[in-house]
């Protein structure tokens, strides 16, 4: 029975024999695997995280990650456990706040143009330190001050709104995010004009870890 439950777990890490897996990822797109393994952590019923031994071996020669994404640096939201991913599978940037500077621009073109990733997401979260401090208005004499700064534009566009406005406000830092990279010119913007590669939005729930996608490029 065991070795039933690891063969399927390495199946559907895309681990197995690789043309086991990919007929078994063959038919997904990298955002229904993204979904697919976000139910899985949020069940409870995650299969990408055993046998890191066979794990390792699989992919020390190369990577070819599935998806690239860009997430807050937050100890809450690591995204290879929120989308039961294996190694190998995701890119991933993290800088407080999901703001994009040049140096992480650079590696989001390296994980689409060099590593072949067709999927490109942006995820925050809830209850986000860095948008609740550029929210309400905290000055830092330090580089915390410059993460702020980024997400202020993204505070400008709620104004008037009423409700969660933390959760709006993070909600329009991770589009401003996702159209600044869709509009990253020369690389970023070429690959979604041609369809070579999709951005999307996801705003992760810290208390019950459900990934909830927005607006698509
Ligand atoms: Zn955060």
């Amino acid at each position: 029975m065991k070795q039933i439950i690891s063969i399927y777990a390495l199946a559907c890490c895309g681990l197995l024999n690789p043309l086991v897996a990919a007929e078994n990822t063959k038919a997904l797109t990298p955002l229904d695997r993204l979904m697919q393994g976000n139910q899985r952590y949020v069940n409870s019923t995650t299969v990408c995280h055993e046998d890191w031994t066979a794990k390792r071996t699989a992919v020390s020669a190369e990577q070819k990650p599935f998806a690239v994404i860009i997430a807050c640096s937050d100890s809450r939201v690591p995204p290879e456990i929120v989308f039961d991913q294996a190694l190998g599978d995701l890119f991933v940037v993290r800088i407080a706040g999901n703001v994009v500077d040049d140096f992480a621009v650079g590696s989001i073109e390296y994980g689409v143009n060099i590593l072949g990733a067709n999927l490109i997401v942006v995820l925050g979260h809830s209850n986000c330190g860095a948008v609740s401090a550029a929210l309400y208005g905290k000055k830092f004499d330090n580089h915390i001050q410059e993460v702020i700064t980024a997400i202020q534009p993204a505070i400008e566009s709620i104004k008037g709104a009423s409700g969660n406005l933390l959760e709006k406000a993070t909600k329009a830092n991770i589009v401003a995010v996702a159209k600044k990279l869709k509009t990253s010119k020369p690389l970023l913007s070429k690959l979604v004009e041609q369809g070579k590669v999709t951005i999307i939005g996801g705003y992760y729930e810290l208390d019950s870890g459900k990934v909830e996608y927005l607006e698509k490029f």
